[in-house]
């Protein structure tokens, strides 16, 4: 490390966990480089659902879930979805999964995650801002909806969760929802307003204007797929990559759902899975909610973006290399035009488009943040499942907190990577 406490970091992933902790390093006057494989921002950052919602606590392995798993994978039109030839791949995956479920856990595991989702926002304005991007943001609240009471009632400790955690709820019913949204279908009889959160109207903008300003600010993005590390005993040497070794003083590998190998090579074996999702978009709808709005049975979201309205979710177990199953996008749309009465019945292919992105997943809905067991100055940032946007600005403050030998801003001890054992 040069005397004046300027090093050079490189990150290892150019997702929106890379940009927020580029921009953090580089805002502590750090050199700091990007190493991309693909394209900036073209990976899960790319097509999700754009909510920023602090609100975010609730584990996905909750007491109960197991029981819905046999129903949801017989329903063709179900949140989720496995390829069975994957089964015996991710099996101790999910015996984790199942574990991280118990009530104890969920509360412990949803207080490790406010500190880190809840400030989204302030954390993310002055890079925003810096960038000019603030057009890309909106703090316009965030609504789930139910078909009837009882699956309201369902979500009680989801609420519980939230609420425990200092988030403030509105709760309305048929009327005052079709008052607040009334593009979406009479079937919907309960809501519940988030008016803390907020939702990006375009996820790539957002990840490219922040990029583009760290490398007008001296940042640097190199091209290459980065293969491990050379260490002088706990000392970073450099990164190395497929075209070179790159020397840093400290590396950030937040390389989203593809983080296991580089973790590997440093000792820690984290179960990092990729719960695979998917989106569908028409462009120029007939009908579109005015904030994000959440479909809390089909476990979907609807938001307004500004190419058009996004259908974003549903879960599918098949690993990083399989091809995607359209059929899973489509589903969105089936689901969607039943939210959205107003949308047509058919649309012409031109005016849809679909996605499927890799949320990176551990099974207990925590990402992995903090030091490798190699070495201190290699931090691991990956593993934020679906709330990887929202957690993306304090995550990067985080990894600039550690860069610079302080303690973080926040408890980091359940992200641990060796809580796995
Ligand atoms: C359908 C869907 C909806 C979602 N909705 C939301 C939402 O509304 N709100 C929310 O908060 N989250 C949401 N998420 C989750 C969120 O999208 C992810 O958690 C987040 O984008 C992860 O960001 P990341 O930077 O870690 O990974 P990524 O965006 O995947 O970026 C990782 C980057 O690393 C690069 N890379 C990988 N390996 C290497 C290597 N060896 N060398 C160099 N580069 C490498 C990749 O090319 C990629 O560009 C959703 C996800 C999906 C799939």
């Amino acid at each position: 490390m040069p005397v004046s406490g300027v090093k050079r970091v490189g990150g290892i992933g150019a997702g929106m966990v890379g940009v927020c902790a580029a921009s953090w390093l580089q805002r502590d006057g750090h050199q700091v480089f990007l190493i991309e494989a693909g394209e900036p921002g073209h990976g899960a950052s790319f097509g999700n659902a754009g909510c920023f919602n602090g609100s975010s606590v609730t584990p996905v392995s909750m007491p109960g879930t197991i029981r819905n798993v046999p129903r949801w994978l017989l329903d063709p039109l179900g949140p989720l979805s496995l390829r069975w030839g994957y089964l015996p791949a991710i099996a101790p995956w999910l015996v984790r999964f199942m574990r991280a479920g118990s009530p104890e856990k969920v509360h412990a595991q949803a207080r490790a995650l406010r500190p880190l989702v809840g400030p989204t926002l302030e954390t993310l304005k002055p890079l925003i801002s810096a960038a000019g991007a603030e057009d890309l943001v909106h703090r316009l609240g965030h609504l789930y909806v139910y078909r009837s009471a009882q699956s309201l009632a369902k979500d009680r400790l989801a609420w519980e969760l939230r609420r425990e955690n200092g988030v403030e709820v509105d709760e309305f019913d048929a009327d005052e929802l079709r008052q607040l949204e009334p593009a979406l279908s009479r079937d919907y009889v309960r809501g519940v307003l988030v008016r803390e959160n907020g939702h990006t109207s375009n996820p790539l903008e957002l990840v490219e204007r922040l990029l583009e300003h760290f490398l007008r600010s001296g940042g640097e993005l190199v091209r290459a797929r980065a293969r491990g590390f050379r260490l002088d005993g706990q000392r970073l040497a450099a990164i190395q990559t497929g075209t070179g070794d790159l020397p840093a003083d400290a590396a950030v590998i937040c390389a989203g759902a593809y983080s296991k190998p580089l973790a590997a090579a440093l000792g820690d074996r984290v179960p990092l899975e990729t719960e695979r999702g998917y989106h569908l978009m028409i462009a120029d709808p007939e009908s579109m909610p005015r904030i994000p709005t959440a479909d809390a049975d089909g476990k979907f979201v609807a938001t307004p973006m500004e190419t058009g309205l996004r259908f974003a979710g549903t879960v599918e177990l098949a690993g990083l290399s399989a091809p995607p199953d359209w059929r899973r996008a489509r589903i969105l749309l089936a689901q969607g035009r039943k939210m959205l009465p107003g949308l047509a019945a058919s649309h012409p292919e031109e005016r849809i488009s679909v996605w499927m992105g890799h949320r990176p997943s551990l099974p207990d809905s925590l990402p992995v943040l903090g030091p490798s067991s190699a070495s201190p100055e290699i931090i691991y940032a990956f593993g934020h499942g679906h709330v990887g946007m929202t957690a993306a600005p304090m995550t990067g403050k985080i990894v600039a907190d550690l860069v610079a030998g302080g303690p973080p801003a926040i408890d980091i001890a359940p992200f641990a990577a060796g809580r796995f054992g």
